[in-house]
């Protein structure tokens, strides 16, 4: 896929997000778009950020690092991968954001190891909305309490939820996750917890990131409609 072919489909997202976005009313600057980079190569990922992305999402901590030394940060990096507590050291070094914190032994190590950089690591916690058993994140009844517990851990920031909705093969049968997230999301920014912002809600990919703007989402996260389709055996990361 060539550069010019990039910047296409970055301002084809754009044109949709802000249709989207009006649909239901909001303000597509009030929307971000992550490129999402698995199994891209760094010519490609440069030219996105040419284009205009306004964040690179990585799903490995190791990658990341090679590639924001090759890259710099003219663009935020966050996280969006599974997060191993033994890459917590890395990951307070190199990312703007972490939007995958789903247990509580995970934000705790993230806290220790953001305290020694001397850094408040933003972070958002992973929600499994639908219940899947093969999806990650902290499950929808219990999340509030991690939420509290998060919060007291002086070196993290809790901005906001983030979720994945199972695939559909059509879209509009995503939107119930995302309400409930958006819902859920609500129900804590009115419980008031000292701390906490609940500012994002990052939700929405290739697939349903239409629907998941019109349902509130403030970060979409963006891999093969911007970079077509990734090599099949790389599809699901480990
Ligand atoms: C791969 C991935 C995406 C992007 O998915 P696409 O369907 O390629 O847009 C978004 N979020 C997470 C967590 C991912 O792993």
């Amino acid at each position: 896929m060539t550069e010019h072919t990039i910047r296409e489909n970055v301002e084809d997202i754009r044109r949709r997000i802000a249709a989207a976005a009006a649909r239901a009313g909001r303000r597509d600057a009030d929307v971000r778009l992550m490129a999402v980079t698995k199994t891209v190569d760094d010519q490609r990922i440069l030219a996105a950020i040419a284009a205009g992305v306004d964040i690179v999402g990585e799903n490995y901590v190791q990658e990341a690092k090679r590639k924001i030394e090759l890259m710099g940060r003219p663009r935020e990096w966050h996280l969006i991968g599974h997060l191993q507590t033994n890459k917590a050291k890395y990951a307070v070094k190199l990312f703007d954001m972490i939007h995958s914190v789903d247990r509580m032994d995970v934000a705790l190590e993230l806290n220790r190891r953001a305290a020694k950089e001397d850094r408040l690591i933003k972070i958002l916690i992973e929600v499994n909305i639908s219940g899947e058993a093969t999806k990650r994140g902290s499950d929808a009844t219990e999340m509030p309490g991690l939420v509290k517990e998060v919060s007291r851990l002086e070196h993290l920031s809790v901005q906001g939820l983030m979720t994945m909705a199972p695939w559909f093969d059509d879209p509009e049968e995503a939107r119930p996750c995302f309400a409930a997230l958006r819902s859920l999301r609500d129900r804590i920014a009115e419980a008031g917890i000292p701390g906490v912002t609940m500012r994002e809600l990052s939700m929405g990919m290739s697939g349903d990131f239409e629907i998941a703007v019109e349902e509130g989402a403030t970060i979409v996260r963006i891999g093969r409609s911007l970079f077509g389709e990734r090599p099949v055996k790389e599809e699901i990361p480990p």
